[in-house]
């Protein structure tokens, strides 16, 4: 059963689990993980049967998008937490959950290369799923995520996307909240409100503007071409989005991969998305305010680069090149 563990030196979250199934072995080769081919993909029409049972798909009958239960899960689960400590550790369940958003039947064609109307199906599975674990009531955070590539974590070729729901809030969302929540109590206004203000006066790190979203390399990018789409209403959460909304998300997703292909090809990348935390029933937010004062966004962080020893040792990262640059030659990219 995956275990949450939070040490004492930097009193981190891990979780550490066994089921997905790694022997030493597996760990020795320098390749890129083996990528299943076409005919036996457990994500292709046909092969449903080769996935966990199916938790949601959508239309009925033929299927566009299809959600499932990630065979290897992270979380899962369980009753309890349980939570006990012994000494310095502190231990946990690894209650969760962990499912897999199989993007399109298409095998060979990501997010950026389907026709706007099958993300916009997409966006609104992801929605749908994100509300439903959210109202779960065990959960804490739900992350939304997307590894493309074998590089970027990808085990599978197959265009498929993540969300795994956790019982704590984790530790990169509790430091967005808490730099929202200074600013807030400092200023009585949004942080990323006020920052889009900024950067669309500047408008040398913006690549697109459109009615609804900005899309921009941030100030202080880690990676190369690193991006973030923010919405230029202020939202705190991504459910929460109109129908509307949620078509224009949709569009600006696929353009904005669609630059990142046309400027350096099939990269691998990350996408995250950051946004509230779930309330917790009967109490809410610690941070009463954190409707007005947190906005969701989400990052696309392309995987060009490793992170190696100096990374490990400072949490400081080397950035070759200036996200005023990356802005520029994205602005210019066709999409
Ligand atoms: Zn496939
Ligand atoms: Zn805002």
């Amino acid at each position: 059963m995956p275990e949450l563990r939070k040490g004492p030196l930097l009193r981190r979250w891990v979780i550490v689990a066994p089921e997905r199934g790694k022997r030493p072995l597996d760990f020795r080769t320098e390749d890129a993980p083996e990528i299943k081919r076409r005919g036996k993909c457990p994500f292709c029409p046909g092969n449903e049967h080769m996935t966990p049972p199916e938790i949601y798909r959508v239309p009925a009958g033929d299927w566009r998008v299809r959600v499932v239960p990630n065979k290897f899960p992270a979380l899962s689960d369980y009753p309890a937490l349980n939570p006990a400590s012994q000494g310095p550790f502190l231990k946990m369940n690894g209650v969760g959950a962990h499912e897999v958003v199989i993007d399109t039947p298409d095998h060979a064609h990501d997010l950026d290369e389907l026709p706007q109307e099958q993300v916009e199906l997409v966006v609104e599975t992801y929605v749908h799923r994100l509300r439903c674990l959210a109202e779960d009531g065990r959960f804490r955070y739900v992350q939304l995520f997307k590894n493309h590539g074998a590089k970027g974590g990808a085990s599978l070729s197959h265009p498929h996307s993540q969300i795994v729901a956790t019982p704590i809030v984790p530790p990169e969302v509790e430091a967005r909240l808490g730099a929202a929540r200074d600013h807030y109590e400092r200023s009585g206004t949004c942080l990323v409100c006020t920052l889009l203000e900024e950067e669309l006066s500047a408008g040398e790190r913006v690549v697109e503007v459109s009615e609804k979203f900005v899309v921009l390399a941030p100030y202080d990018s880690r990676f190369p071409f690193e991006l973030l789409i923010v919405p230029r209403f202020h939202a705190h959460d991504f459910v929460a989005m109109t129908q509307e909304e949620r078509a224009a998300f949709a569009g600006v997703l696929r353009r904005t991969l669609a630059r990142l292909r046309n400027l350096l090809g099939d990269v691998p990348y990350n996408f995250v998305l950051q946004t509230s935390p779930v309330p917790e029933p009967g109490k809410g937010w610690d941070w009463p305010e954190l409707p007005s004062g947190y906005h969701w966004h989400l990052e696309i962080l392309p995987r060009l680069t490793q992170l190696a020893g100096f990374e490990w040792g400072t949490g400081m990262y080397i950035n070759p090149v200036p996200p005023e640059e990356a802005a520029r030659h994205l602005r210019g990219v066709k999409q």
